[in-house]
């Protein structure tokens, strides 16, 4: 391609990118759903928070299905002034492998949530792995439907967590699938610090 074929196709391709930009004008909370096979859904949810940091926002962090107290995110993230974090979870099903202690677990947890998605002064509340919590029936998707929807107009929310619900990919505005094509874990590497947790 010529240099002036090339120059033409890339200004219409600006103007196309130009009018797709001043159409995007309105500003919403938004509902972020991370999902998928794939590593990256949480870290992505905590690159968020520290966006978010960066601009003075208060953030609020539940961990559901989570005991672990020593993550590189909470000794990090947990710790900033502007963060509230909660470590909800008593550890993954196959470790506790008490079913009502779990569902007990969950509905203490989203007590937490819910008063996060009150809180008019967090801009953005990141819900990890609460997909989980829905699919096993441990909490009422109608309850997380609507107390999603009552939340403050401008708060944010990131939900992480595999094979994510019809209901929230319904609700979301913005749905990321992270595909898994790889992962360490299969050639025999266990989870390390910085990079898993
Ligand atoms: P991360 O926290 O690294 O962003 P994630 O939130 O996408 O991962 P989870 O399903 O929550 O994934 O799993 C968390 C832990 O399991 C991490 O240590 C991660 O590296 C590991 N993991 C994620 N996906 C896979 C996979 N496909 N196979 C094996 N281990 C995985
Ligand atoms: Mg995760």
């Amino acid at each position: 391609m010529g240099d002036r074929a090339h120059q033409q196709r890339m200004a219409r391709k600006k103007a196309v990118i130009d009018e797709a930009i001043a159409r995007a004008d309105r500003d919403k909370g938004l509902l972020v759903v991370l999902t998928g096979n794939g590593k990256g859904k949480s870290s992505s949810a905590f690159g968020m928070v520290a966006r978010s940091l960066g601009y003075g926002y208060k953030v609020g962090v539940a961990q559901f299905l989570k005991s672990r107290r020593d993550t590189g995110e909470e000794g990090f993230l947990g710790r900033q002034t502007l963060v509230q974090w909660h470590v909800l979870g008593d550890g993954f099903t196959w470790d506790t492998q008490d079913k009502d202690a779990d569902i007990a677990s969950a509905q203490r947890g989203w007590q937490v949530a819910q008063s996060m998605l009150s809180d008019t002064s967090l801009h953005l509340v990141v819900l990890d792995e609460l997909t989980y919590l829905i699919n096993y029936g441990y909490l009422d998707a109608e309850q997380v439907r609507a107390d999603l929807l009552a939340r403050p107009a401008t708060q944010h929310v990131v939900v992480t967590g595999r094979a994510a619900p019809r209901m929230l990919l319904d609700l979301a505005d913005t749905v990321s699938e992270i595909q898994d094509i790889k992962h360490a874990f299969r050639s025999g590497i266990r989870a390390q610090a910085g990079i898993d947790l």
